[in-house]
């Protein structure tokens, strides 16, 4: 069969690191970076006679990311201890979730990629009229709390490992998803979602590379069209968005030429080895694990009322797919500028910011156009500085008050386009100064005095006749050398627009007169 005859079914395991200042059952420091075994206490290390005592915050963060991504909430959920040797785990069981997770059944929408290949997977898909592309549903089976372990050191040219506990009882939770993915760029889609999920929610920083964000991914393949699921691989140690889409295509590419040769894929756990591109066996997974869990008898269940939920659902942002459907619909942005700006909630919150301080010096007018001359900043100026200086747009100085007067100008038609790049420039240069008062300082401020304009290109154009005339012969290029000309003998910076159209005039009078 060829390759595209298989169809790769994909479900992710995520963990996430919640943002918490103490562990999730002591008070110990969570702060990244300590020195090595600088955050231990008798709790995160198991020390006998010691009891954990739940993290309200965690607690807070699991509802506030299963509210977020629809998920049902239990209303009474219990701890269990999850038993296995390793050297990173000194209790000999890591406190998690079996039975009862704190949230299951919710789900994220991705962007579609291709028509849905059987009938069943409709269900439960939503058009966004907005976007014109549909959205597709990937199931979270389950949500749950649980503490981290410690991580092991293997220092290259030693024999001995090393163990660093700091990690130890720093709190997570692990999404689990349905096997509904279909390719490694839908995996890819879906964990840049849960990324933005999880920042907009304040839970995490949700950084991969810091490992605030691990993810192991299964997959198996299929003939398109069968329902049946094939057998699974389990592969780990994916420490980017990058590597799990890399891994995935790799395993699919390995399943499916098993098959081709008559081979079976056995089910087994994976690393995938970035450097060599390929993913090598690490240990053949048991059909039950046992992991004898049962339920912690040191810790109460954690139960959550119809008040408490109310408080959890009004404390949620605004999520980024209804702030950025509200940036189109309301605000009057194209889909385009609303995907970018609202791609991460601090520079939304910029965006709507300037533009408020904009609204107050215009107070009224094409508030679509104002809206739009703020995105335009902000998606050419602000996030190229952004990006290049990898610094957060809360620490920039030009504040949205400050973005707003140049704005201002722009909208006033008093800098050109290219001139209000050089004052955004200069803003962050000089943050005490005022986008007005650093145009007039570099003489950037535009000329629209018509009269002034008109004589320089009523000039330019008397002393070009041979130019005028080969522009006449229908040559209409030559309209930019005229532009040209116009500006370079001005004195100041004349109105780019106004000189366009008062050229244009005189050419049209010599057509005119010819
Ligand atoms: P385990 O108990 O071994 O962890 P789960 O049933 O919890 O297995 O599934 C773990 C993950 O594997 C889930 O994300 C699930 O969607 C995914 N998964 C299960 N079966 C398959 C399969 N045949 N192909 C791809 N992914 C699968
Ligand atoms: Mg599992």
């Amino acid at each position: 069969m060829p390759y595209d005859a298989y169809e790769p079914v994909i479900g992710l395991e995520v963990h996430v690191q919640l943002d918490t200042e103490s562990k999730i059952f002591s008070p110990d420091s969570t702060a990244f970076g300590a020195d090595p075994n600088a955050q231990v206490d008798p709790v995160s290390l198991g020390h006998p006679g010691t009891l954990p005592v739940l993290n309200g915050r965690a607690v807070h963060h699991a509802l506030r990311l299963g509210v977020a991504t629809h998920a049902k909430i239990s209303r009474r959920s219990v701890f269990a201890r999850k038993h296995y040797f390793y050297p990173d785990l000194p209790k000999g069981y890591q406190i998690s979730q079996y039975d009862t997770p704190i949230c299951y059944d919710g789900y994220v929408e991705i962007e579609r990629e291709d028509a849905p290949s059987s009938p069943d997977e409709e269900a439960g898909d939503d058009a966004d009229p907005t976007r014109g592309a549909s959205l597709k549903r990937v199931g979270l089976t389950r949500i749950h709390l649980e503490e981290d372990a410690g991580k092991s050191i293997h220092p290259e040219a030693d024999a001995a490992s090393l163990i660093d506990y700091n990690r130890c009882g720093v709190p997570l939770v692990e999404i689990v998803t349905e096997p509904d993915l279909r390719s490694p760029h839908e995996a890819y889609q879906f964990l840049e979602k849960l990324r933005q999920i999880v920042r907009y929610l304040q839970v995490s920083d949700g950084n991969m590379e810091e490992g605030s964000l691990r993810c192991d991914a299964n997959v198996s393949v299929r003939p398109r069209g069968h329902s049946d699921f094939g057998t699974r691989t389990e592969l780990k140690n994916l420490n980017s968005m990058r590597h799990v889409e890399d891994a995935l295509a790799y395993e699919i590419t390995r399943q499916i030429a098993a098959r081709e040769r008559g081979a079976s894929v056995s089910q087994q756990t994976l690393l995938w080895d970035p450097d060599a591109g390929v993913t090598r066996p690490m240990r053949t997974k048991e059909e039950a694990h046992d992991y004898r869990y049962f339920p912690d008898p040191d810790l109460v269940p954690i139960t959550v009322d119809e008040d408490r939920l109310d408080a959890v659902r009004a404390s949620l942002p605004e999520m980024p797919d209804a702030r950025r459907r509200r940036f189109i619909e309301d605000v009057g942005l194209p889909p385009y500028d609303a995907g970018v700006l609202t791609e991460e909630r601090e520079v939304a919150d910029y965006f709507e910011e300037t533009l408020q301080q904009v609204f107050k010096r215009t107070k009224g007018g094409d508030t679509q156009a104002q809206a739009k001359a703020v995105s335009n900043h902000i998606m050419t100026d602000v996030l190229r500085v952004l990006n290049e200086d990898d610094r957060s747009v809360d620490d920039l100085p030009v504040t949205p008050e400050r973005l707003a007067q140049l704005v201002y100008l722009r909208l006033q038609d008093r800098v050109s386009s290219s001139a209000g790049q050089e004052v955004f420039e200069r803003m962050m240069e000089e943050p005490e100064k005022s986008a007005g008062k650093i145009a007039d300082e570099y003489d950037l401020i535009q000329v629209s005095d018509r009269d002034a304009i008109e004589s320089v290109v009523a000039s330019v154009v008397d002393e070009n006749e041979e130019k005028v005339r080969t522009y006449l012969d229908g040559k209409e290029g030559l309209l930019g050398f005229f532009i040209g000309q116009v500006m370079q003998r001005f004195d100041g910076s004349p109105n780019p627009k106004l000189v366009r159209e008062l050229l244009n005039e005189h050419l049209e009078r010599r057509r005119a007169e010819a």
